[in-house]
């Protein structure tokens, strides 16, 4: 066993106060990995509280305890004192401070004498952490929390909560097990976690077949707004703030919704623009094969992510966000038309 989990081990065998930290906007596995951390910290006796930068999208907030979730954009003061107060603090699925936004960031930044573990699944890590567990192969988080769990001891103790938190991150972040991050490990861990007996068809039809009549008549508008460019092998959707107002749009509402870009047979590269809230405009990447998504989305987009699943955001106009995108897709044309070969 590494000598990082044997030191973390020993901190860990008294009480502490403990603040597990997800990323801004939080997706399935950023939430299923905090939950079931948090209830495998709590049940070893530590005070343990699972922060969220800003809301938990409704899509999410069935899993269990998700409701105890603290959100700094809500409740500043609580956060603040939770951080200040905390022993360690576990930073999961990203792995860089500014993933959390500009305000939590500054927060982190001013409590960086404290020990942070991170455990996280993205590229090019940044050094703010006393325990680093960072393993891009990794399909999920939630995939390295299961295994954190059982190299401390405590498979045992994985029990139908926590099993229903890491199936839905590991089940989100591979897109019910189809992209190419899903490897035989994923399967055999997923197989454990099924003998807790969880219900793994209802998780499939909360994530996926809960929609309300707007977000799928927002999908509708979406699909019908596609853009394919055959010469770039690129698929685009532009929403705009009216679009989304016009179904009521909440937090979450376009998740999945870029995955249909990549649907199409000759497309390796789909994007989402969403002029939809404080962030300007965000964009989501997705790619086939090896067209860097990231590379792209950090390139001109503020952002990042994993080769086939990535994103940013522009404080331009859409018009100009999409213009952009537009006059970069020649710099990246070879890539683009070899991305499966
Ligand atoms: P999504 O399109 O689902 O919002 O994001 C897909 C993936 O891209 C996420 O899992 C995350 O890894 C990455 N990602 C999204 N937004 C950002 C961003 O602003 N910065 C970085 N570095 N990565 C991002
Ligand atoms: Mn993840």
């Amino acid at each position: 066993m590494s000598e990082e989990i044997e030191q973390l081990k020993q901190t860990l065998s008294k009480p502490n106060k403990i603040a597990v930290i997800i990323h801004r906007n939080p997706d399935g596995d950023a939430m299923g990995a905090g939950l079931a951390l948090k209830e495998y910290l709590s049940k070893k006796g530590h005070q343990v509280e699972l922060i969220s930068p800003n809301e938990v999208p409704d899509y999410l907030r069935w899993l269990p305890d998700a409701e105890k979730t603290l959100v700094f954009d809500r409740d500043r003061k609580t956060v603040k004192q939770k951080i200040s107060e905390a022993d360690l603090l576990f930073t999961l699925d990203f792995n860089d401070f500014s993933r959390t936004g500009s305000q939590m960031e500054e927060l982190l930044e001013k409590y960086i004498d404290k020990p942070y573990v991170m455990i996280d699944h993205h590229l090019e890590p940044k050094a703010y952490a006393k325990y680093k567990f960072s393993d891009p192969t990794k399909s999920s988080t939630s995939e390295m929390i299961y295994e954190f769990i059982v190299n401390l001891g405590g498979k045992q103790m994985i029990d139908k909560h926590m099993a229903t938190n890491l199936y839905t991150g590991i089940m989100t972040d591979t897109g019910s097990f189809k992209f190419p991050n899903t490897t035989a490990n994923t399967h055999l861990i997923v197989a454990d976690l099924m003998k807790t007996g969880i219900d793994t068809n209802k998780i499939q039809i909360r994530i996926y077949d809960s929609f309300d009549s707007d977000k799928l008549h927002l999908l509708g508008l979406a699909l019908n707004k596609l853009i394919f460019m055959p010469k770039y092998k690129t698929a685009y959707i532009v929403l705009s703030k009216e679009e989304l107002n016009r179904f009521n749009y909440r937090k979450g509402d376009t998740e999945g919704f870029v995955n249909y870009g990549l649907a199409l047979e000759d497309s390796n590269f789909a994007a989402l623009f969403s002029e939809n809230d404080d962030e300007g405009v965000r964009i989501s990447f997705r790619s086939k094969g090896k067209f860097p998504a990231n590379e792209f989305a950090k390139k001109y987009f503020n952002g990042g992510g994993h080769l086939n699943a990535a994103g940013g955001r522009t404080k331009q106009s859409l018009n100009d966000a999409v213009q952009l995108f537009l006059d970069k897709l020649p710099e990246f044309k070879d890539k683009l038309l070899n991305a499966n070969e």
